[in-house]
């Protein structure tokens, strides 16, 4: 089914250590990792893509789990709130915390979504996070909602692309 066993093995792996992040994390939250919240984070987890809400709905119902959609953005939220995934706001899609194993700054990072394999990445974007609170403030304006998404092309489609 899949062509390369090892890529395989490594994405299985991944999977694997992000529901043991995901598991640690609920626990030091003290909220609970239902298996229903279990099962949506590893239908997220499994791609380094973003994934719609109908699509992970689309996918248990796959494997045997027909949900409500309401059942899953139950789960989706808190799955957000336990800070394990994240939202892209300009897809509406949701992607599994690429930092989970860093220390909890609490510094809000910013995403970068490939338009070619639609990979996510999360980097360090208190900088300009407080260039915005700066200008926001300028203009007396109190910010609430704040996100910054990016897209371009990921560091391994850029080598893939023909010179
Ligand atoms: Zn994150
Ligand atoms: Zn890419």
């Amino acid at each position: 089914m899949v062509a390369n066993a090892a890529e395989d093995l490594g994405a299985k792996e991944r999977l694997k250590t992000s529901l043991e992040q995901a598991t640690a994390i609920f626990a030091e939250k003290n909220i609970r990792f239902t298996e229903l919240r279990r099962k949506v984070f590893e239908e997220i987890a499994a791609t380094r893509a973003s994934v719609g809400a109908y699509e992970v709905l689309d996918r248990l119902a796959k494997k045997g789990t027909r949900l409500a959609p309401i059942s899953v953005y139950r789960a989706l939220d808190a799955l957000l709130e336990a800070g394990v995934v994240h939202r892209l706001e300009s897809k509406n899609a949701y992607f599994a915390c690429r930092r989970m194993d860093k220390p909890r700054t609490g510094r809000p990072p910013i995403f970068l979504s490939c338009e070619k394999c639609g990979a996510v990445q999360e980097v360090d974007g208190d900088e300009i996070f407080r260039a915005i609170d700066t200008a926001a403030s300028g203009a007396e304006f109190n910010t609430r909602v704040r996100f910054v998404e990016v897209s371009g092309t990921c560091h391994d489609c850029a080598a893939h692309r023909p010179a």
